[in-house]
């Protein structure tokens, strides 16, 4: 196990769309390991390939009880109603985002055996579910986002 380096924002890997995973071996796991103890390390809701140099369609997403789902090739495959919130990203560090993104979404991907899931998710976990299944399409909140603050915008807002 081993903490990778974060990409961050301006790093052309990021705006890449990432290719499904076919080998479930223990190339695999290894990445996914190396992205768990990057991610705990960093204090982060999510985690996506690209963001550790991969352009596979894996991810690493904060559910419910804190503990990260591994998602392995997810898909949305439906999506209902709307909810405004501030989003980060371990890509862009330092800055906050007003991203509208579903209330809830149902979610279809593969865990580390290939076994396929489905799985809703609502408010935070449905959020976090779209911002790294977007960077396996190469995409990042930034473009979605309604405004952007620093960290020290979004404390003195909060202190008000
Ligand atoms: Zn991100």
């Amino acid at each position: 196990m081993a903490i990778r380096k974060i990409v961050t924002v301006g790093d052309a890997i990021l705006e890449k769309t990432c290719r499904p995973v076919t080998d479930f071996n223990d190339r695999l796991f290894i990445l996914l390991d190396d992205m768990r103890d990057t991610l705990s390390a960093a204090h982060g809701a999510g985690l996506a390939g690209p963001q550790v140099g991969v352009l596979r369609r894996v991810a690493l997403v904060m559910i419910e009880d804190e503990s990260y789902l591994e998602i392995i090739n997810p898909e949305i495959i439906s999506k209902e109603g709307e909810q405004e919130g501030l989003e980060g990203c371990l890509s862009v560090p330092g800055q906050y985002g007003t991203v509208v993104r579903p209330q809830k979404v149902t979610v279809r991907y593969q865990d580390r055996q290939g076994r396929e899931h489905q799985r809703e998710a609502e408010g935070f976990t449905a959020r976090a579910f779209c911002h790294e299944i977007d960077h396996l399409d190469g995409h990042l909140y930034t473009e979605l986002a309604l405004d952007m603050m620093t960290e020290e915008e979004l404390e003195a807002g909060e202190a008000k």
